[in-house]
């Protein structure tokens, strides 16, 4: 079970705004334990179901008594791409995660949260006395993020410690579904860039349906990119989302 943390150690979590990061928050809550920075990284290519579901994070926070959300962004002023997508479009490729490379998530999540954690005051006072800043990642105890988990345990980033609450307290997915049913919340989506190579065909279809905008410029990233496909078919790697 998790420790709270010591008054010097600052605890950082990184909110996907899916599923298992409101399955943590609640959990976390209801251990009494209360993250100091509570960061979202925004690639600009979220769903907008996943857009709308930020007031309702900020209310939860708010009357629960935890910091408001903070929301990173990384900004890229020379190129002047403005989200993942627009570098897509502009390189003519796809995101990294077509080619088996996890690029895609370093640069537009995990970066712009350090750049911001390197200037946050908590942290520059604990890295000055020694300790690391605490990250808490949403990764569930069932069997694909277990993986996950076990993958990336000894590969904290210099200056963190990272921990997997979910993992810990032995919370699948379909049980961070119960705690949000039970706190009174709508049940987010999956949270994940609307070009996603990793969405399932079901995910695409819903795109189609409900977001048919972003559908469309999906299909046109994948045109787009029709000379640097490399080994893999289109935005489905084995597939391209134009066949769906
Ligand atoms: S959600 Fe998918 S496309 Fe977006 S950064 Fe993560 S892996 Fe890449």
């Amino acid at each position: 079970m998790m420790a709270t943390r010591s008054a010097r150690s600052p605890v950082v979590l990184s909110d996907g705004m899916g599923v298992d990061s409101t399955g943590m928050l609640i959990g976390l809550r209801d251990r009494g334990i209360i993250p100091d920075l509570i960061l979202f990284a925004n690639t600009v290519d979220e769903k907008q179901v996943t857009y709308d579901y930020v007031p309702i994070r900020q209310k939860w926070l708010a009357d629960n008594g935890f910091p408001p959300l903070t929301i990173v962004q990384n900004m890229r002023p020379r190129s002047g791409d403005g989200s993942l997508s627009d570098a897509c479009l502009r390189t003519k490729v796809l995101p990294a995660l077509a080619y088996g490379r996890h690029q895609c998530s370093m640069v537009w999540k995990i970066v712009p949260q350090e750049k911001f954690v390197k200037t946050w005051a908590p942290a520059v006072e604990a890295w000055r006395d020694g300790l690391t800043v605490t990250k808490l990642i949403g990764y569930d105890a069932g069997p694909r993020d277990s993986a996950r988990c076990a993958a990336a345990l000894g590969k904290d980033s210099p200056g963190y410690t990272n921990r997997f609450p979910l993992v810990e307290w032995g919370w699948d997915r379909e049980r961070c579904v119960e705690a949000i049913i039970a706190e009174g919340l709508p049940v987010p989506a999956k949270s994940a860039c609307f070009h996603c190579p990793a969405s399932t065909k079901a995910e695409i279809l819903w795109l189609r349906d409900n977001e048919p905008e972003k559908y469309e410029r999906a299909l046109h990233m994948e045109r787009n990119a029709a000379d640097k496909l490399l080994r893999v078919k289109g935005l489905g790697r084995k597939f391209s989302w134009a066949d769906i």
